[in-house]
């Protein structure tokens, strides 16, 4: 209740509910809802493509399996300049080093003090935020204004705070940090409200709080998406939205089931989804817990949006107990082969038995089945780092065809498995010019919606456009 209140106090010295959005591009205003908590909701019509607002974050940090390679102030990939003194950080430019360096310095000196030990990307984002705290006092309002949720938690959950907490005193000392039920307070604060950064390509680099940000909603269909520039977080429309709506973004992959995402939202960020998606699901179909039919000679599919039981085909209805054994084997066959390929440490080895998954898949799921989309991104990764480019083009085909089948026609996903897409056709289909061009240019219309024409994939792949109608005009003229 405390919390509430305080919660409310510091919202309204904000001014946050019932007014203009800060940082937005457009008429968007914060609002009470009455089940979701406060929802940022459109005042205006607005077109999908449309950058809804910009926010630098409070605090953030490269994760551990970047932090040699990204910019530790701009996310920059080219990381250059090592900090000399505890040899953690790096930066693309000794203008971002001498930038961060108000803040690095306490840093610096803490990491020195437990080295060898290096904190982890949490630890490291939590005594960020209060270094920065340290440094601007009223600027911490921001954070205290974020749900904490405290009342949650489970037992279980709150302990490892208080351990993670006590970890973070050791590193900053007592006067950085806040009395210990505060600290706890702002270890929920962080868990349910952090936001992971990630580049163009999707790829998750660091972790940061973005206050503002924190404020927009979970859809499993949204009509939203954050994209990153660098450090600097857009939230851009990637549907058309009409006034008074209410924006939203998805918390996690959305191309989990629906008992999935429902567990995980429940378990990280504590409510029911009642997005159209999860309460529409008993009456259409859903391609990510679709089945064929194991019935010979059938066509018909089955839906199990929970679990594999009561297994009813499209076609000839409920099944028979023979046939639901048959498709739970041949379900668990799968599963297992993707687990063995996943857990295969030789490369080869997980390539053929990803292969062998993705062979029995096809013939028992939908195409955009959500197991089968997990085969596939695997099944990617290895093509790539063995360099057979022929099969991971048609891999990253039916990816992309998977991705249209789920997501909305903007989902950043869907720019990026299509520019992917273009790349790998230009490596086995060199002298396609006419399928370069068809693809190249179907990736630059997606990402030019989804991730905006400032964002360096969408540039790059501009350039590789204008490359490839330059080389089409020069075929035409000699060819
Ligand atoms: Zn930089
Ligand atoms: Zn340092
Ligand atoms: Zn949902
Ligand atoms: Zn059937």
């Amino acid at each position: 209740m405390d919390t509430a209140i305080s919660t409310q106090q510091a919202l309204r010295e904000q001014h946050l509910v019932g007014k203009q959005v800060k940082g937005a591009k457009h008429l968007l205003e914060v609002e009470e809802t009455s089940e979701r908590g406060r929802g940022i909701f459109a005042r205006e019509n607005l077109s999908a493509g449309t950058t809804l607002l910009e926010e630098r974050a409070y605090a953030t940090v490269v994760d551990d399996k970047h932090l040699q390679s990204h910019c530790s102030l701009c996310f920059s990939p080219n990381a250059r300049f090592r900090c000399s003194k505890c040899t953690l950080l790096h930066y693309c430019s000794q203008t971002c080093q001498r930038k961060d360096w108000t803040l690095h310095r306490s840093e610096c000196a803490c990491f020195r003090r437990i080295a060898p030990r290096r904190p982890p990307t949490a630890i490291r984002a939590l005594c960020r935020l209060l270094w920065v705290r340290q440094k601007y006092p009223n600027s911490f309002d921001a954070i205290n204004a974020l749900q904490s949720h405290s009342l949650d938690y489970s037992k279980e959950k709150l302990e490892t705070f208080a351990q993670m907490a006590a970890l973070i005193r050791t590193i900053i000392g007592e006067e950085s940090c806040l009395p210990p039920s505060e600290m706890i307070d702002l270890l929920c604060r962080f868990s349910c409200n952090s936001i992971s950064v990630s580049d163009g390509e999707l790829v998750n680099i660091g972790v940061g709080v973005f206050p503002v940000l924190s404020l927009v909603n979970h859809s499993c269909s949204p009509n939203a998406a954050i994209i990153f520039n660098g450090e600097r977080a857009t939230l851009r429309a990637i549907k058309n939205i009409q006034v008074d709506e209410e924006i939203c973004q998805s918390y996690m992959e959305i191309a989990e089931p629906r008992y999935v995402r429902r567990k995980e939202l429940k378990e990280t960020y504590f409510f029911d989804c009642r997005c159209p998606l999860c309460l529409r699901y008993d009456q259409t179909a859903d391609p990510r817990t679709t089945y064929n039919c194991v019935s010979s000679g059938c066509a018909g599919f089955i839906d199990l949006p929970d679990q594999l039981e009561n297994a009813t085909c499209s076609v000839h209805g409920r099944l028979s107990a023979d046939l639901e054994a048959k498709l739970t084997d041949e379900v668990t066959k799968a599963f297992r082969l993707y687990r063995k390929a996943a857990e295969e440490s030789d490369p080869d080895r997980a390539l053929s038995t990803g292969l062998a998954c993705l062979r029995l898949q096809s013939k028992l799921m939908h195409p955009a089945n959500s197991e089968m989309i997990r085969t596939r991104r695997l099944v990617l990764d290895l093509l790539l780092s063995r360099q057979r480019w022929e099969e991971a083009y048609k891999v990253s085909h039916d990816l992309l065809d998977a991705y249209q089948a789920l997501y909305e026609q903007h989902h950043p996903s869907i720019s990026v498995q299509a520019y992917m897409t273009y790349k790998l056709a230009e490596w086995c289909h060199g002298d396609d010019i006419q399928l370069l061009c068809a693809k190249i240019s179907e990736a630059v219309q997606l990402l030019l919606v989804s991730h905006g024409d400032g964002q360096a994939l969408t540039k790059e792949a501009k350039q590789a456009s204008e490359n490839c109608i330059i080389r089409r005009g020069s075929l035409n003229t000699f060819g």
